[in-house]
């Protein structure tokens, strides 16, 4: 047996996982789900009738591996972005968080560093933990910015390989002013990611780092079709970067990573931009109607660039939690104590969620407790 291998229950775990669970919010059947940020709208008939029929196309392929290098996918993903991004310079994976995780298995590693602001993507120390990368984290301010002079000390302090940023930010919602996106770039030795899964949701005024990209051969754009392009089923993620940041990443993927399904789906989700990108206007306007009515109601809530809002802060939000739960309404307990975020969903499921928030508010404040339901929810029934 290899020298320090410690078998914990019969397994040679590797200590730091030992007794850690897997990631991810609970999938519970209940009727509104508002915790794990999705759009609410499934493809209409028209987009479904064009995966379908992609799919089957690639199907007639399958027995040769699919196109290592997705061209012509990037091809796509470069004409969406627009703005003279070039397919050398896009690289997809399944899911934003497999480009991230490449990010970290190509620049991060013993003995180097990834730095966050927290509260941020509970992910990013998954990443740094499973690549052997130390962890670090600043704090963002009270209202979830992150302090310019602070920033820029910390980063020079640590000169960390990785920098993850999220903007804008989940769970907070919060966008990263370019001043000190750009602050950041000047100081960080290795590469800095904007992790900008929520770009297409940002505010009118709100810019995307994508622009600084021909500046700054070390920044990293990552997006996703999770989002906005209603496709979190598909699981497609990209990065947008200089050519040799993109060829670092091709190092260590793995061959033909991304299945010829996959690129077939995703092509055809791309090629319905518009029908599908349609609903992000109105997400973007039920958010802000939404974030109206939670500060209406007397409760903190931080200004949102994304399709979610954070609402607090309550002493017990478990409690809140559950009462939501027992009505049938799942959002996510996340971020700093006393918070919860609810993802916007169809009017109906927002019109469910504010009935039910009230409720259980009048609840509270009367003492009474949720009821048992919820436990055989959370111990039984899964989606
Ligand atoms: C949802 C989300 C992602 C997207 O992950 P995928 O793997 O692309 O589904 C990435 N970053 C953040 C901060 C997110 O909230």
């Amino acid at each position: 047996m290899t020298a320090g291998v410690r078998p914990a229950g019969g397994l040679p775990l590797r200590p730091e996982l030992v007794g850690v669970e897997p990631y991810g919010a609970p999938q519970l059947d209940v009727a509104v789900r508002l915790n794990v940020n999705e759009n609410p709208y499934p493809p209409d008939e028209q987009v479904v009738a064009a995966v379908a029929n992609a799919v089957a196309g690639a199907a007639r392929g399958l027995n040769r591996y699919p196109d290592r290098e997705a061209w012509a996918l990037r091809r796509d993903l470069a004409g969406y972005l627009g703005g003279g991004v070039l397919p050398e310079q896009v690289w997809p994976a399944n899911g934003s968080n497999e480009v991230m995780l490449h990010v970290l298995q190509a620049f991060g590693g013993p003995g180097r560093t990834a730095l966050g602001f927290a509260p941020t993507y509970s992910m990013y120390p998954e990443y740094a933990r499973n690549t052997h990368t130390a962890w670090v984290t600043g704090r963002r301010s009270d209202d979830f910015s992150i302090d310019l002079d602070a920033a820029v000390a910390l980063v020079r302090r640590q000169a960390p390989a990785v920098v993850l940023l999220a903007s804008p930010n989940n769970p907070t919602g919060t966008a990263l002013p370019p001043d000190t996106l750009a602050a950041v770039l000047e100081v960080a030795p290795g590469v800095v990611v904007v992790d900008e899964a929520y770009a297409e949701f940002r505010r009118d005024q709100t810019p995307s780092a994508l622009s600084l990209l021909p500046a700054h051969p070390r920044l990293v754009v990552t997006r996703t079709m999770s989002k906005a392009f209603a496709g979190a089923g598909a699981r497609l993620g990209y990065a947008v970067a200089a050519p040799a940041v993109v060829d670092a990443l091709r190092v260590v993927r793995l061959p033909y990573h991304l299945s010829g399904l996959t690129q077939a789906a995703a092509r055809a989700l791309l090629a319905h931009a518009p029908t599908l990108l349609a609903r992000v206007d109105e997400l973007r306007a039920d958010r802000d109607r939404l974030a109206g009515w939670l500060a209406g109601r007397g409760l903190e809530v931080a200004e949102s660039d994304a399709n979610f809002v954070l609402f607090g802060r309550f002493a017990d939000r478990h409690l809140v939690w559950r009462g939501l739960l027992d009505r049938g309404v799942l959002v996510r307990e996340t971020g700093p104590d006393g918070w919860l975020r609810v993802s916007v969903g169809t009017p109906s499921e927002i019109a469910a969620f504010r009935q039910a928030l009230d409720e259980v508010r009048a609840d509270v404040r009367s003492g009474v407790r949720g009821d048992v339901a919820t436990v055989d929810l959370l111990n039984g029934t899964r989606r």
